[in-house]
């Protein structure tokens, strides 16, 4: 194949940064596969504006892009600063209450959430993503709590707090939470991620939630907890309850360390890749780039680190959202991963994937061994839930998956999927082939050099019977 597929995908955060049709376009058309809406920021009226921005602009590009719902959880967060910004010195008092009120550029500073019915005297607690880091020393009233800042920096309007140790117990679904899951039901989205994950009941509640509103959206837990990370079969039984996970880096670091997140991470992606789940790798992976426009090299390498671990998509989150250079990132995010996945190859998994998937895993996992073997220009994997493309890109095969499903929905999800250029088509029994065809003669799937045909290897079941059960090699 002379044209080079993008493997791992790109996951943009939209915010100030990108909030206008062109930009949003001109992202997408450099290489964004996804777009993320986070409910912490913006209204719902921003939202849909956005949604249909992205939809228009890969309507205009011929493909699918994905649109992720990111739920705010039990993160407590400031409330608006007088101009957004508060310079703060160590030994400095700060009361953070919960009433309404301005801010008037004192030391007396607003939160969204009662932190006087949580915490301890004692306990610690932080600002800004860790970057101010606190000691609580009194509960001042029912409502506003005393904190001793211990390092000199600034905080911004809306940033999150972390108490590492505070115990909050229950429901992780916020009021807030259950109304931006009622209200985006019936917006355009593909996934809804849920912050702050505990446990897998809390990914169960997510899912019942969503189908009492008749969302087809699929789940992804973020992973950012203590809770979550505390044992290997607490993370398991998350990966498995979810359709996928995002490795929250930020809060992550905050939660438990900062020198957690990189085995965690490394676990997390071989966890996704074991039970044929989303992995998403986020959080400060070109972070100067919010003010420079160029990378640092250690940025380069972690961007490269996880597209080596196999995760499916890393994310921009400041960088697109709020950082003065949103396009070169992403195209600069997309160097590194041409670079690294051209001049690698993946390692297997040790464990088999199929095990628990019975005849369609083991199918995948001969369609991708197959292709291979024959060298094979491109899988054409026929879906109609989209269950036996993912399972194949879970074998990281080293050739491009072309996905063809009737569920635009479907193409939707998959979009974020390793591997994966996902297509909506009318179904016929040969709509793979069909796709190839179109596909090729549009320029998009390239023979090799001096050859005048395609090979592919077609995946496909009848809609009818049991499912995926024939694959088929073919000259297009
Ligand atoms: P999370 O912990 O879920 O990542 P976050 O607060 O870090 O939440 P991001 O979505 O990662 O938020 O975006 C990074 C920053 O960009 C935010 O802290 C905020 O300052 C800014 N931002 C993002 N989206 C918006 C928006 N719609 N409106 C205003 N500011 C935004
Ligand atoms: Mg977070
Ligand atoms: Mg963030």
């Amino acid at each position: 194949m002379s044209r080079l597929f993008k493997r791992t995908k790109i996951l943009a955060t939209i915010g100030p940064s990108t909030n206008t049709k062109e930009m949003i376009e001109d992202i997408i058309m450099a290489g964004v596969n996804g777009c993320r809406l986070n409910c912490s920021h913006g209204s719902n009226e921003e939202r849909d504006q956005q949604i249909k921005w992205i939809r228009e602009a890969a309507a205009k590009k011929g493909r699918s892009v994905t649109i992720l719902q990111d739920l705010q959880g039990p993160k407590i967060r400031l409330g608006m600063l007088k101009d957004n910004h508060l310079d703060l010195k160590k030994g400095d008092e700060v009361i953070l209450e919960s009433a309404e009120y301005e801010h008037d550029g004192g030391l007396t500073v607003p939160v969204q959430y009662n932190l006087a019915e949580k915490v301890k005297v004692g306990e610690p607690l932080s600002m800004f993503d860790g970057k101010v880091k606190a000691n609580i020393t009194e509960i001042v009233s029912d409502t506003a709590i005393k904190a001793e800042i211990l390092n000199d920096g600034f905080i911004m309007s809306k940033k999150g707090i972390n108490l590492p140790d505070t115990d909050f117990g229950g429901d992780i679904l916020t009021e807030k939470d259950r109304a931006d899951i009622e209200y985006g039901a019936n917006c355009d989205y593909d996934y809804v991620s849920l912050s702050f994950v505990q446990s897998v009941n809390d990914i169960l509640k997510l899912k019942q939630l969503l189908l009492s509103y008749g969302s087809q959206a699929k789940v992804i837990a973020k992973i950012e907890t203590k809770k979550a990370i505390s044992s290997e079969q607490n993370l398991e039984a998350i990966v498995k309850a979810a359709d996928g996970i995002m490795v929250a880096r930020g809060d992550m670091a905050v939660e438990a360390g900062a020198e957690v997140v990189p085995i965690v991470q490394r676990k997390l992606v071989a966890l996704c890749r074991k039970h044929a789940k989303l992995c998403i790798v986020a959080t400060q992976m070109l972070s100067s780039m919010v003010e420079n426009p160029e990378p640092t090299r250690a940025e380069v390498s972690d961007v490269a680190t996880a597209v080596l671990q196999g995760a499916d998509a890393v994310m921009l989150s400041d960088e697109t959202a709020n950082g003065k250079y949103p396009l070169e990132t992403v195209k600069e995010m997309k160097k590194v991963i041409l670079y690294t996945q051209n001049h690698s190859r993946l390692a297997p998994i040790k464990e088999s994937p199929s095990d628990e998937f019975g005849i369609y895993g083991a199918i995948s996992n001969a369609t991708a061994r197959l292709a291979e073997e024959i060298c094979a220009d491109v899988i054409i994997c026929q879906t109609a839930s989209g269950d036996t493309a993912t399972a194949i890109a879970a074998e990281r095969p080293n050739l491009p998956i072309v996905t063809v499903t009737s569920n635009q929905r479907v193409a939707n999800q998959l979009a974020l999927i390793y591997a994966n250029s996902a297509f909506c088509r009318p179904y016929s029994e040969d709509f793979g082939f069909d796709l190839a065809k179109e596909l090729k003669a549009s320029g998009y799937l390239q023979t090799k050099e001096g050859l005048k045909d395609l090979l592919v290897v077609i995946v496909s079941g009848d809609k009818n019977k049991a499912g995926t059960d024939t694959i088929k090699v073919r000259n297009v």
